[in-house]
Order: C-alpha cells, then structure tokens, then sequence
C-alpha cells in the first residue's frame, strides 16, 4: 500500500475552502463546500469505486464498494466524514506546511513569530516528537477537522480496490456538509447510504473512541417585571432583570461549565438580556447521565416555580427543549462496534482510550436516526483554530484501524 500516500491527500483536501456558516439558513449552508464534494466524487470513481452517488442539491457523497467475499453475511459497514469547516477561523487560502522530525520545541507558524503553536500551551505536543507535523501558516485554520477523517477514508478505500486480496464485506462511504454548525445530518439519507453499523471518523488523539455524548437540552426564561419610577417604586416595582440573577441563584453553583469536566454535566448560561419591565436568560443543560439530566430539568423547572411563588404567577416563564440525547444508549445493544475497534487498536499496539464526548455528533443523531454510529479518532488536534495541527505517523496509523475494522466485520 506504499504508493497510497494519505498525507498527500489531506494536503490536497485542506487547500479546498469548505467553510460553512450558520447565517445563510441554506442546505448546503455554502456553496464552495461543493467544491470538496466534487473533487470527492471524481476521485471516488477513479481509484475505481462503481458505485458513487452526489446527492448536487443537499451536497452528500455516497459511495459503496461491494463485498469481495463469497457468501459473505458480515454487516455492510459504514464510514462517515465531514466536509466543512468551521465558521469560527477561515479556511481560505490554507497553506499546510510539514514540520518534519518535531524537536518538542516552539513552532512559529508565521513569518514574523508572532503566532507560535507552543508546548506551554500545548502540552500535549510533547507526545509528538520524533513525529511530523502538519501545521498551518497562522492565519487559518488546518482543517484536519475532518479533512484528515476524508482523506483516512479515501486512503482505505483505495487500499481495499488495490489490494483485492484484503477481504471485506459490504463498505459504505459518505461525505457529510455543514457538521460544524450542527446540520450535518440534516439530508443525509441512511436508506441510501445502506450500512447496517458506521463509524464517523471525526475524533482527535490516535486511540480515542467516542461512543458516549451528553444529553442535551435548552433552557429559556421568560421574566415580566413590573417598571415604575424609582422614586415610587416601594411594593411597586417587580425588577425582572434581578429575577433573571435569582433564577441563576436557584441553581447548584458548580453544576457549570468552569467546574466540570469528563461526565459531569451542568447548566450554562449562554446569553442574558433585561431591563426592569423584562428579561430573558437562554441557558443550555448537559448531562451524560439519563438520570442526571432529567434531575436537572427538574430542578430547572422547579426554581421558575419557586419564583412564581414568591412573585406571582406568570412573572417566570421556563421553556425546555430536548436538543439531543447520549447516543451510548442505542450503541449499548452494539457493544461489538466498540469492542471491535478496541480489540483493532490493541492488536495494532494503539491504546484504546475511550472519551466521553463533551458535546453532540452527527454520529449521535445518526444512532438516534437507527444508524448506530460511534466517532474514531483521525490523528488531529486543537480543532477549530490556526493553533489546529496533525500527526503524519497518526494519520497513517488511523487508516491501519480503518482497515483492521473492516477485516474484523469480513470475518
Ligand atoms: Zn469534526
């Protein structure tokens, strides 16, 4: 598989600008993220794969390479990466550069010293050395979010059209827009797309395996106050702007982001806005535990109560709504997925190492969708930034567990 270079590909891939942008309300949310898709599409069909289809209009790559196995009964298995970029950091004009033999020292990234990707902030860059990195110029981000996941997959499926003595069972591959912004499954079509079981390869560090997400839930209240000059205001005045601070008061201190890692969840207060007459405070609710998640509700709900006990009926108004749910309960019935990537990872002498996701995946909606869909790791890291960087071995690495993962599904 030597004349297979995934690094070329990827520095191919990340030179496409793909970013997406919440703003548009259009699907794909960009047009240039048709671009990749086109370049995917092409590809595809010339390292051989018969069987590609280009959703054009919602911007989706599907492709399906056919098992080589006689009277094979394995799953048609599934891999899944995403095409755009982040919103927060430009992907326009990214010029990779590889940092060969990394010394475990400073790394300017740009011509004047100014943006340093450093293991003081960094620590883990540490790991790296000996290795090569790829990093960006400073003034953009990398893209290995997910562009180092596409170019895995494509590297894998390669492999297998090459190397015809390598048995598989049914592979399906799909190339996703708009993940970034949270639409990334919006149009994708799991019937067409046809596995049975998937990975999405979207994670970071070389062994990671995510299979666990919070549940997820927004919180809005609603305060009418009562506005009356305040020079008269005594028994008057109901200040819904302070309602909005008490309502903050009712909830467990350190259930908030600043206090919590790993799978402790919390309440976040996202965005305040008041005056005396009203006021309204937007919060987002996390929890990995089912249990723990509802209780939080609950305790959310219960301090608008409370208010409007002390206030007044209708002086809060709480909404809650359910934005997505922990994907780990619709993996559990498939432990095999997760065991079967461990078991590919120790055999390959990777640590396997699970990590709980600290946020949603297209891989959690898709289970919910009845796609059971954990996350593999891709070899980047420092998502969404100019600070982004990956690790060549790691990406190699990664497409051993590709394809370890399908041979393990042939038998
Ligand atoms: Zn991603």
């Amino acid at each position: 598989m030597s004349s297979i270079d995934v690094i070329e590909k990827f520095l191919r891939y990340v030179r496409i600008d793909t970013q997406s942008d919440e703003t548009t309300g259009t699907s794909p949310s960009t047009m240039k993220q048709h671009d990749l898709a086109r370049v995917l599409r092409d590809e595809l069909k010339e390292i051989g794969v018969t069987d590609v289809f280009y959703d054009e209009e919602h911007c989706y790559v599907y492709a399906r390479i056919p098992a080589n196995t006689e009277g094979s009964d394995g799953p048609a298995l599934g891999f899944i990466a995403h095409m755009d970029t982040s919103d927060e950091v430009s992907g326009k004009d990214v010029k990779p550069r590889i940092v060969e033999n990394y010394d475990g020292r400073d790394i300017q990234l740009d011509g004047e010293g100014r943006i340093v990707l450093s293991p003081v902030d960094f620590p883990e860059l540490k790991n790296h050395k000996g290795e090569d990195l790829i990093v960006t110029d400073g003034t953009t981000l990398l893209g290995a979010d997910d562009k180092a996941g596409i170019a895995e997959i494509m590297t894998m499926a390669e492999t297998l059209l090459q190397n015809p003595d390598i048995k598989h069972g049914d592979i399906k591959i799909a190339f996703t827009p708009d993940e970034e912004i949270g639409r990334g499954t919006e149009h994708f079509n799991i019937e067409r797309f046809g596995a049975q079981y998937a990975y999405t390869v979207d994670g970071g560090k070389l062994g990671e395996l995510e299979y666990e997400n919070f549940n997820a839930a927004e919180g809005i209240i609603r305060v009418q106050g009562r506005s009356v000059h305040p020079g008269d205001a005594k028994n008057k005045m109901v200040n819904a702007s302070l309602i909005c601070y008490e309502f903050q008061s009712l909830l467990p201190v350190f259930q908030n982001p600043m206090y919590t890692e790993g799978r402790e969840g919390f309440f976040h207060l996202t965005e305040i806005q008041g005056s005396t007459e009203s006021a309204t405070a937007s919060y987002i609710i996390r929890d990995h535990d089912d249990h723990l998640f509802d209780e939080k509700i609950r305790i959310f709900k219960a301090a608008g109560e409370f208010l409007n006990q002390k206030y007044g009926d209708g002086t809060v108004t709480v909404t809650v709504r359910e934005q997505y749910r922990n994907m780990i309960e619709k993996i559990r019935p498939h432990m095999h997925l997760v065991d079967n990537a461990k078991k590919v990872m120790t055999d390959l002498g990777i640590t396997p190492i699970d990590n709980p996701i600290r946020g949603g995946t297209d891989g959690a909606a898709l289970s919910y969708k009845g796609l059971p869909c954990p996350n593999l790791c891709t070899g980047g890291y420092n998502d969404l930034g100019k600070y982004e960087y990956a690790s060549v071995q790691e990406m190699r690495r990664v497409v051993e567990i590709l394809l370890g993962i399908v041979s393990i599904y042939s038998k």
